[in-house]
């Protein structure tokens, strides 16, 4: 889970990074009336989504009046800010930080992420701060510092004065950036987080080393033990159709394709999409719909496929161990009937009951196409949406 620039500040703060004084606004007359409140004379407003690139994209905007930040707000709220990071579609912009503007010397660059091979939280850090770590990588490789945290001990000091050094603190403020350093290497573990990026860390012309800009990403796996973050969601910034398969509890993760698919178990999910290439297709979606695959939860799920106005076909793989076979198929008869679904829908079921399942799908009357193998089901899908297409455009109704 991402939250938003202020929200992962205020985190932040909380364990010993300094930050500049700001508050947050949700409408152009707040802003300005929250820049009186902070005082002084030149405010940053920040467009809140859950992407980088803000700055190029027109959502940063540095102010000197009331106007000109009424001006800026004017251009963000309610728009859909597109940077590199947001895809074609943008993130709408509901909510603007406004920060009090500091005097820039040097900006740094600062990450922190779970690095698989080593099985370590690494810091990764950079003299080339404000520049994407992407392009740093490619430009300036050299410039780069990695240091890996010892879980058992956690960071110890002289690795964070290492990394100052590398980054060329000068002595006075070494103290300041070991505490930046630690702050983050214990938000990250404490929290669960999988990512921290503070870019830019900024030295400023008083001696100051804030953190100008900051990014945070949880574990979705460790919310549960961390109410306190989960309750920073905004599903404004999610893609809806995994926001509306988060709420019903179904394991979905959207997709450019046209070819719906719902799966019990995640590898077998994973093998559905796999086929459907094979077979000339591009998957929808990757949905997981559980071991127990009720009547109900095979409903929940046809809907959710279904409100994808992208989806042409709906591919339905189910391998019935703990689960059976006739069970599931009751479920789809009973899905089908209760959702209205004008696109073909190719089932393929496996395992216990397997003849019982087939002679229910087959009685029901409904225009289900049976598929033996994966690959005949993956085939047939394809092979479905490639003729219907040939077809009268239809109208689709949203359930
Ligand atoms: P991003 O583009 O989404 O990563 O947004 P950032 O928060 O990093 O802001 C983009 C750029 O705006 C930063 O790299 C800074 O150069 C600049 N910026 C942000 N806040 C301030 C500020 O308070 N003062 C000055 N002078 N520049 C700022
Ligand atoms: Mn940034």
């Amino acid at each position: 889970m991402d939250i938003h620039e202020y929200q992962a500040k205020d985190v932040l703060s909380n364990f010993g990074v300094t930050i500049a004084p700001g508050a947050l606004a949700y409408s152009p007359e707040q802003a300005a009336y929250r820049a009186r409140e902070l005082g002084g004379d030149s405010w940053v407003v920040k467009a809140q989504v859950h992407a980088g690139g803000r700055g190029k994209a027109g959502g940063v905007k540095l102010c000197q009046s009331d106007q000109e930040i009424q001006a800026a707000c004017e251009d963000m709220f309610g728009k859909k800010l597109v940077t590199h990071q947001t895809g074609p579609q943008g993130k709408g912009i509901y909510r603007v930080y406004v920060e009090a503007a500091v005097p820039i010397e040097r900006e740094i660059y600062l990450g922190l992420v779970l690095d698989r091979s080593s099985q370590r939280v690494m810091i990764v850090a950079s003299k080339e701060g404000g520049m994407e770590i992407e392009d740093i990588s490619v430009e300036k490789p050299d410039s780069i510092v990695r240091s890996t945290v010892e879980p058992a001990v956690g960071l110890q000091e002289f690795q964070a004065r290492e990394i100052s050094f590398a980054l060329g603190i000068e002595p006075p403020l070494v103290q300041q950036m070991v505490r930046t350093l630690k702050g983050c290497y214990r938000a990250f573990r404490d929290l669960d987080a999988t990512m921290v990026e503070i870019n830019p860390l900024v030295i400023t012309g008083d001696g100051r080393i804030l953190a100008l800009d900051a990014k945070m990403t949880f574990d979705d796996n460790a919310l549960f033990r961390h109410p306190q973050i989960s309750e920073l969601r905004d599903k404004s910034q999610e893609d809806p159709r995994e926001s509306r398969a988060a709420d019903r509890g179904l394991s979905y993760v959207g997709l450019d394709g046209n070819i719906g698919c719902i799966v019990n178990g995640a590898g077998l999910a994973m093998a559905t999409m796999d086929t459907i290439k094979l077979a000339g297709g591009e998957p929808a979606n990757f949905l997981d719909i559980g071991g127990g695959a009720t009547p109900e939860r095979v409903a929940k799920a046809f809907r959710l496929v279904m409100s994808d106005q992208n989806v042409q076909a709906v591919l339905v793989n189910i391998f019935a161990g703990i689960n059976r076979c006739d069970w599931v198929a009751e479920g789809v008869v009973q899905a089908l009937k209760e959702v209205q679904i004008d696109v073909p829908v190719v089932v393929r079921l496996a395992g216990t009951n397997v003849q019982e399942g087939q002679r229910i799908l087959a009685q029901s009357g409904l225009p289900i196409i049976r598929a033996t193998t994966l690959m005949e089901a993956a085939e047939r899908a394809v092979g479905a949406w490639s003729n219907d297409l040939k077809q009268a455009t239809r109208v689709r109704a949203v359930q």
